[in-house]
């Protein structure tokens, strides 16, 4: 599937790229929640990160830590976030996979925190149970 990025691998629009290899592409993303906000995406075109082979995750990853890396040493910033989005209801707005790499400064207040809840009676373990016996 044609989407942004796959037009970015083949350098039909331009992208701040900040690092490449034969599998994998790193560029600055063009609304970053801080600068040098970096997305890591495969070259090959697979639609998120679930979907992608576990070899291309791992490339991926390879690559997201040597960004958050540049990023500490670079720009100063005294935490990272890699966040994934899988899918729609992920919010996925752009369906190739791809990681985000975002340098964080301490009060930078750029995220508002995910909402936790509490386990019913006995769900906690009917969780596990399903997710252990499937992994
Ligand atoms: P998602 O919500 O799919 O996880 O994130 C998609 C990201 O792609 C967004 O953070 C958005 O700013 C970025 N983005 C969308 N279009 C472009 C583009 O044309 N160039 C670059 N560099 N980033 C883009």
């Amino acid at each position: 599937m044609e989407t942004i990025f796959s037009k970015i691998i083949a350098k039909e629009i331009p992208a701040d790229i900040v690092y490449e290899d034969d599998q994998i592409l790193a560029f600055l993303d063009i609304k970053p929640v801080n600068p040098g906000h970096t997305l890591v995406i495969p070259k090959e075109p697979v639609i998120d990160g679930v979907e992608a082979s576990e070899e291309t995750m791992a490339a991926v990853m390879r690559v997201a830590q040597k960004v958050a890396r540049a990023q500490k040493k670079t720009l100063g910033c005294t935490g990272v976030n890699y966040i994934m989005n899988n899918g729609e209801d992920a919010g996925q707005e752009v369906f190739h996979a791809h990681m985000h790499v975002i340098p964080r400064y301490k009060d930078d207040n750029t995220f508002s925190s995910p909402n936790h809840n509490d386990y019913k009676e006995g769900e906690v373990t009917e969780i596990a149970d399903k997710l252990r016996d499937t992994i």
